[in-house]
């Protein structure tokens, strides 16, 4: 019998806690689930709407087998990051229809937001708002799962509050966030924080052997990942991802070989804006960082790569390396701006600073 039991990777304190908290009849009505992206943040959510509307649960878990256990389960891939999750045609079938618009439906009780464009709009939260005064079709409790909660602008933040004020009592609301900071005080004092931390390497190895036995990428997804089970898997699930990180950390380990324009052609059609690349180029800087620090090589994200990354940590400064880290840090930065600037022309802005502290000259 297929199971359709939906699994997180770890998180097993928080996921207690809100076990408990609903066996005693006391979960609250408005969580706010913060922690790194691609942490499980999302399943985690899904995970207690499962638990909270299966029709026959067994020993007080949902029992995997039952219509909504099903419902709930089969729209996604299993143990995924629900952005991930989301099967590609649920996603752009919602955007096109203007009466769901980015709200994706799961089941007919449970709602996932996620942001129109860059930011999640009134016109999402209104829609919330109608919908959650009526009673659940089927569930117990209604669900809305509000995706980088962060992302909402002001008008839609404000009506949200309103609904948080005094919230329907056959609704949950769960907001996710990986930048709490960002949300309205006045949003986050009527949530119910809790915290979903990195995972230790064991969790993250353990999940990552569910989808595959090759040991050596096994070894490397762990270390990539940073206590990331989603980030471990989106990795796996990307046929690109190897040949784009050997071709970002060979050009950047390059760097005394070839010249400045070289360098910037390169590294123009290795979109280094795209955020998967992104991380590779930041895994790169705080090796050589950890080098220079002399931390053991074994803590290395890119382990495989040692003798390069030693051999440019001995011809860099550590403050040459700290330049090139607040670099890339301030191109994330630019790259995070909801209205930002020409994605190339950022690029070429940090490889060009990139090169100014390699000091590389031009032939
Ligand atoms: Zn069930």
């Amino acid at each position: 019998m297929t199971d359709y039991n939906i699994t997180v990777a770890g998180h097993k304190e928080p996921l207690t806690f809100l076990l408990q908290a609903y066996q005693q009849n006391q979960l609250m009505p408005v969580y706010l689930f913060w922690g790194e992206n691609n942490v499980g943040k999302s399943t985690a959510a899904l995970w207690l709407a499962q638990q909270i509307n299966c029709l026959a649960p067994v020993k007080q878990r949902a029992c995997g087998q039952c219509r909504s256990c099903r419902k709930i389960y089969e729209t996604l891939y299993p143990d995924l990051n629900i952005n991930a999750k989301l099967q590609p045609d649920v996603k752009s079938t919602s955007k096109i229809n203007p009466d769901t618009r980015a709200n994706v439906r799961i089941h007919p009780d449970i709602k996932i937001i996620t942001p129109e464009s860059h930011e999640i709009l009134i016109e999402q939260i209104r829609a919330l708002q109608e919908e959650a005064k009526l009673l659940p079709l089927e569930a117990a409790l209604k669900f809305y799962i509000i995706e980088d909660a962060h992302r909402l602008n002001n008008y839609a933040a404000n009506c949200l509050l309103k609904i948080l004020e005094e919230p329907p009592s056959q609704v949950m609301i769960i907001l996710i966030t990986d930048s709490p900071a960002y949300l309205l005080p006045t949003i986050l004092s009527r949530c119910a924080m809790i915290k979903f931390s990195l995972l230790p390497n064991e969790q993250v190895r353990e999940f990552i052997a569910r989808h595959t036995n090759d040991e050596p990428k096994i070894e490397l997804l762990v270390k990539l990942a940073q206590g990331k089970p989603g980030k471990a898997l989106q990795i796996l699930q990307n046929p690109n991802f190897a040949n784009t990180r050997t071709a970002i950390l060979k050009l950047l380990n390059s760097f005394k070989q070839i010249t400045l324009t070289e360098f910037i052609e390169k590294g123009e059609k290795l979109e280094l804006d795209k955020p998967e690349n992104l991380e590779i180029l930041i895994s790169w800087v705080t090796d050589l960082l950890r080098i220079k620090e002399n931390l053991k090589t074994d803590y290395l994200v890119n382990y495989d790569y040692t003798p390069d990354l030693t051999r440019l940590a001995d011809e860099l400064t550590i403050w040459q390396c700290y330049q090139i880290g607040l670099m890339i840090k301030e191109f994330r930065f630019d790259l995070e701006k909801p209205f930002n600037l020409n994605k190339k022309h950022l690029v070429w802005q940090m490889l060009t600073s990139v090169n100014s502290v390699f000091e590389i000259k031009e032939i």
